[in-house]
This record gives structure tokens, C-alpha cells and sequence, in this order.
């Protein structure tokens, strides 16, 4: 039982564990991970490659299920959230940042954001004006009926940033946001999650920079599946 006046944490993880079984073999790519994270917290994901990260993001999206170990997300247990339930957190709750844009090729950027809103059910006119807000949020509203290919990558990663807000999802995940980025749209992309958390959002960001997770208020380092270290960051004062 939480003591009285703690807010439950919007992330449970208690041992969890992911075994993968490859031609005979078991990777353990999580091999016991407990966490918890508030609502509104700001953390960076840090850990050399094949360590765990994209694995333990994956869990907390609930596009993978953990091998055991328990996830509770909001207090609830995701095992007892059926597959449309699932479906249903992952489209509103739950938004998704990729280091590859994933964005819809030969499809303009408004119709790249507006696709989670077609899941979600909203007509059409809704549909072109949460859009388009979202769109104007990380800069690109001037840029609605371009296509991916028309766009750099800074500003495929700001429209596929607008497609993971569109919903208004409480937990904002990235996984390698800026991997693909040089350092002017990095900054871009950066400041769009400090203002997404500024609004409350949790933001959950794997990076390999360490300037990248300098930006976050907290940061665990993954090592062999497992959480090798968990700190917070000196809250930088700015200078006017
Ligand atoms: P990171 O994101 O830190 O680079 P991953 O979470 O992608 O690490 O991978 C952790 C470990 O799990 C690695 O050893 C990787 O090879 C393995 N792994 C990841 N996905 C799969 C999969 N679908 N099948 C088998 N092994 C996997
Ligand atoms: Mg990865």
C-alpha cells in the first residue's frame, strides 16, 4: 500500500523481465527492472547499445508484454487491460517518438497527423483542426501539405513529434529522437519535449548523447538488462 498522500506513480515496473528465445538460445534483454516514475517527470533512458533500452520502452508502450515481473500502469495492472483496452492506451494515453520519423511516405504532413485521430474516431473537420494545432505547436504550420520527402529531417522528426502529441497522451516516449539529427534540429526537437513537460507531460526519452540526457531532470543507466544506476540532475538555474 502507497502511504497516504503519495500519488500513484503513472509507471510500475517491479521485476520485470524479458526473455527473448533465439535459434536455442535466451536473452535475457530485461533481467529484473523496478521503477517507478511520477506523472510529470522527465527522465532519460542512458546505456551502450544492446543493453536494454528500446526493450524496457517497448514494455512501458505496451507494444511488448514482459516474460514476468509486473507493470502497473495508473495503478493498473496491464494484464488485466484486454487487447482493445491496450490498443486503446497506446493510441490516447501513450504517444510514440522513433529515431527513423516512421512517418507515412507520399502522405502530407496533416495526413500524417491526423491518421491517430482516425483510430480515435474523430470526423474529419476535428480531425483537420487537432491536426493542424498540433502541427503549428512544433513549428511545421507552414509546412501542412508537405510530404516526408519534401521535409528535412529535423522537420520529419517535428511532424512525427506532432503525430505522438495529436491525442494530448499523458506519457510522451522517444527512443533515439535525435539519433538521426544534426545539432540545430536536435535543439528543436529538445525543446519541444521541455515544453511537453513543462504542460506535465512525462517524458521518456532514450539517447546515447550525454548532452541529451543532460536536459532531463532524471536518468537511469541500463546496463545488461538491468538498472545500473538512477540520478537526477542539477536543476540549472538560468542566468538573465
Ligand atoms: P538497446 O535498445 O539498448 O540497444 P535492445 O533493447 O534493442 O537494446 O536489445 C536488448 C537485447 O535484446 C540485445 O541483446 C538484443 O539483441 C536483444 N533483442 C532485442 N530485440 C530482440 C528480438 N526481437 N529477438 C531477439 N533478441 C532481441
Ligand atoms: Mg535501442
Amino acid at each position: 500500500m502507497d502511504a497516504p498522500g503519495k500519488a500513484t506513480p503513472v509507471i510500475d515496473l517491479t521485476d520485470l523481465t524479458r526473455v527473448y528465445h533465439l535459434g536455442g538460445h535466451e536473452v535475457r534483454a530485461l533481467a529484473g527492472i523496478t521503477l517507478s516514475i511520477e506523472e510529470g517527470e522527465y527522465m532519460a533512458i542512458v546505456g551502450s547499445s544492446g543493453s536494454g533500452k528500446s526493450t524496457l520502452m517497448n514494455m512501458i508502450g505496451c507494444l511488448d508484454a514482459p516474460t514476468s515481473g509486473r507493470y502497473r500502469i495508473d495503478g493498473t495492472d496491464v494484464r488485466d487491460i484486454d487487447e482493445d483496452g491496450l490498443s486503446d492506451l497506446r493510441n490516447q494515453k501513450i504517444g510514440f517518438v522513433f529515431q527513423g520519423f516512421n512517418l507515412i511516405p507520399r502522405t502530407t504532413a496533416l495526413a500524417n497527423v491526423e491518421l491517430p485521430l482516425a483510430y480515435a474516431g474523430y470526423g474529419k473537420g476535428e480531425r483537420r483542426r487537432m491536426a493542424t494545432i498540433a502541427l503549428e505547436s512544433v513549428g511545421m504550420g507552414d509546412r501542412l501539405d508537405h510530404v516526408p520527402a519534401e521535409l528535412s529531417g529535423g522537420q520529419q522528426q517535428r511532424v512525427a513529434i506532432a503525430r505522438a502529441i495529436v491525442t494530448e497522451p499523458s506519457i510522451v516516449l522517444a527512443d533515439e529522437p535525435t539519433g538521426n539529427l544534426d545539432s540545430h534540429s536536435t535543439e528543436d526537437v529538445l525543446q519541444i519535449f521541455q515544453d511537453l513537460n513543462d504542460y506535465g507531460r512525462t517524458v521518456l526519452l532514450i539517447t546515447h548523447e550525454d548532452d541529451v540526457a543532460a536536459r532531463a531532470r532524471r536518468v537511469i543507466r541500463v546496463e545488461d538488462g538491468l538498472i545500473a544506476a538512477d540520478y537526477r540532475n542539477e536543476v540549472l538555474e538560468s542566468v538573465a
